[in-house]
């Protein structure tokens, strides 16, 4: 069995301010730290129930943060961007039996988490047919293009109350709650706990249900905290403005919109 982890920081236990997750800063050391035994506690999960590979996308910001010489000796670590519309999930494939998401975090337009965000910080909000969408929502319908089921994520409880709504049945570990700039977090060996045994008895139970609705037709629309943002992004080939601020694009592909999303973001 094959599992797939993609890793993000902000929904990381404990966090509670950009400067945690910023690799310029004196605070990181301890938050890629912290990410890391989050990572590795979803790995030994993993193993726990059988698998015989994990392969981790390091998924936050530079996408080389995690302490690769923690990893157990049957990961594998994809480490930066390769500019595949994959993007967070770049690496994945139909032989994996599940994916798991750990430090996710609420999306954009959400007062769940202080660091809340889709994407990057010049998106204000990203809609997916007509729905506020987080980072969370595109991985998990990327998954569903390679059949792989979404299993478990551990976030902040914003996301994690968003994944259940999107792919009934998911695994959750609320790792944090937010109160404007305040967090109020599970101390993280016990975050830690949560997603290992969380990751064991996902991957025991029944994945087959674990996929978000998918759709005959998708429409993104991108609104961007400065219109300049969207003027730029107004010339990828279909997109169409949708007011000062916005962009919009639809496909019948999913895949498409995630090829959309990846350029007119960057
Ligand atoms: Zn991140």
């Amino acid at each position: 069995m094959k599992v797939f982890i993609s890793a993000d920081m902000e929904g990381t236990a404990g966090i509670a301010n950009w400067n945690e997750a910023d690799r310029d800063h004196p605070d990181y050391a301890q938050f890629r730290d912290l990410m890391t035994a989050e990572v590795v506690a979803a790995c030994e999960g993993a193993r726990a129930a059988g698998a015989s590979e994990v392969v981790v996308k390091d998924a936050h910001e530079s996408g080389r943060n995690l302490m690769i010489d923690r990893l157990p000796d049957y990961c594998r670590v994809i480490r930066s961007w390769s500019g595949h519309p994959d993007s967070m999930m770049f690496g994945l494939a139909p032989d994996f039996a599940a994916a798991i998401y750990t430090g996710y975090h609420s999306k954009a337009g959400t007062e769940a988490n202080p660091l809340a965000h889709t994407s990057n910080l010049r998106i204000s909000r990203l809609m997916l047919n007509g729905e506020v969408a987080s980072e969370f929502t595109v991985n998990a319908l990327c998954a569903a293009r390679y059949g792989v089921p979404s299993a478990l994520i551990a976030g902040d409880a914003g996301i994690c109350a968003d994944a259940r709504a999107m792919v009934p049945g998911i695994g959750t570990v609320e790792t944090l709650e937010g109160f404007g700039p305040a967090t109020v977090s599970l101390a993280p060996a016990r975050a830690r706990a949560a997603i290992r045994e969380g990751v064991e008895a996902a991957l025991r139970g029944d994945l087959s249900g674990r996929l978000p609705a998918t759709s005959d037709r998708y429409e993104v629309v991108i609104e961007f905290v400065n219109p300049i943002d969207a003027y730029r992004a107004s010339w990828y080939p279909g997109a169409r403005k949708h007011g000062p601020r916005a962009v919009a694009f639809d496909a019948v592909e999913f895949f498409e919109i995630q090829r959309a999303l990846r350029f007119m973001n960057s």
